[in-house]
């Protein structure tokens, strides 16, 4: 079956009780026992389990092509859950520029709570390789990572993590199944934050992992989903399920569209450099065009100018909103350095841009005024 056609079907049956064709918001939190104290639907509370939530990670996993899946409040509940389901003791390699919240719980929760973590960076595979210990129980990828797009290989990632005793996990969050599918790839785990491109609209929040196989591991996650709680409402739920429906749809006129905003900044005199992988100068180029298929809608400008020049070409846009997140309908744009704070390593010239659905004349003129 094709990506589209899974997005629309998978886990989404027409509702037996009533016939309707979109799903019902089972809006309850317990369901009734059987007298002889059995649960005949399989749902028992909804932290343990929803059929909402059933639809979302069916759909999910037979998108990413994995075993199972469990959804998550959050991209960093989802991400919490799978450095809490190692040991303390236990060593995990992180990419050195990775979205900086899952840095972030590294450090500052994860470590003191017993994690050991090194982050290299991961477009020469040979950093990872170089990072193995025998404690070594995770390798952390994200490709295009944020804000600076650097390309990790996965395959080759994989392998090596492989020839240790580490699990691989792939945060596709930027990627999407539509275009880059890291299961197929050799990765373990797959790790979105729903909040972006699977919702897509910017109005809810979600995470999710996906599982290659059904295993200790994945049964621990499950564990901590249903007892840590950090569990995605119904209605959230729905909404992301809604959003997927059109996934491919959109991934494929963001990309379209970020490649038309690339090309214009890339020759642009104001612009010191692009960071997009479909641009043939960016450096993980041939390895994005071989993982991938297409680009995404990411992409990271620095300014010529420094910060101050950055700042103002945020200040000046009129269709692009300046504000935090992506993967949304509407084209976004963000100083990454300052909302990542102190601990940052990001250029201070550097803007990241969610290139949206709009026309992209549209927001290529809006970048053209503001740079001028
Ligand atoms: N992973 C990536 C690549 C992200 O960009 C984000 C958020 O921006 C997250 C994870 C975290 O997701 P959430 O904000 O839903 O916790």
């Amino acid at each position: 079956m094709h990506i589209e056609t899974t997005a629309i079907h998978a886990g989404q049956e027409i509702d037996p009780a009533t016939g309707a064709v979109i799903p019902p918001i089972y809006l309850t939190t317990t369901f009734e026992r059987a007298p002889d104290g059995s649960f005949p639907h399989g749902y028992i509370y909804t932290r343990n389990g929803n059929p909402n939530r059933t639809m979302l990670e069916t759909c999910l996993a037979a998108l990413e092509g994995g075993a199972e899946c469990a959804a998550f409040g959050s991209g960093l509940a989802a991400a919490m859950s799978i450095f809490q389901a190692l040991r303390p003791g236990d060593h995990v390699i992180a990419p050195d520029d990775a979205y900086h919240g899952v840095t972030r719980l590294l450090r500052e929760i994860m470590a003191p709570w017993g994690l050991e973590y090194t982050r290299v960076d991961m477009r020469d595979p040979q950093h990872v390789r170089l990072a193995m210990r025998p404690n070594t129980r995770l390798v952390w990828i994200e490709t295009p990572s944020n804000p600076l797009l650097k390309i990790a290989d996965i395959a080759a990632i994989a392998t090596i993590a492989h020839a240790g005793s580490a699990r691989c996990v792939v945060d596709n969050t930027w990627a999407t199944p539509i275009q880059q599918r890291p299961l197929e790839l050799g990765a373990d785990l797959v790790l979105h934050a729903t909040t972006k491109y699977l919702g897509g609209h910017s109005d809810v929040l979600g995470g999710a992992v996906v599982f290659r196989a059904s295993d200790a591991f994945s049964e621990r996650v499950r564990f901590l989903q249903a007892n840590g709680g950090a569990v995605p409402s119904p209605f959230d739920c729905w909404l992301v399920l809604r959003g997927i429906q059109t996934l491919a749809y959109r991934v494929r006129a963001h990309a379209a569209h970020a490649m038309q905003v690339a090309r214009f900044l890339a020759v642009h005199p104001r612009i010191e450099r692009v960071h997009y992988p479909g641009l043939t100068t960016h450096p993980g180029h041939a390895v994005a065009a071989r993982q991938m298929h297409g680009f995404g809608g990411m992409l990271s400008i620095e300014v010529k100018g420094g910060e101050p020049a950055a700042m103002a070409v945020a200040a000046n846009v009129k269709i692009i909103t300046r504000a935090t997140s992506l993967g949304g309908i509407e084209s976004l744009i963000e100083h990454r350095a300052s909302v990542e704070g102190p601990e940052s390593s990001t250029p201070p010239s550097l803007l990241r841009i969610s290139v949206g659905l709009e026309h992209p004349d549209d927001l290529i003129a809006d970048l053209a005024q503001a740079l001028e």
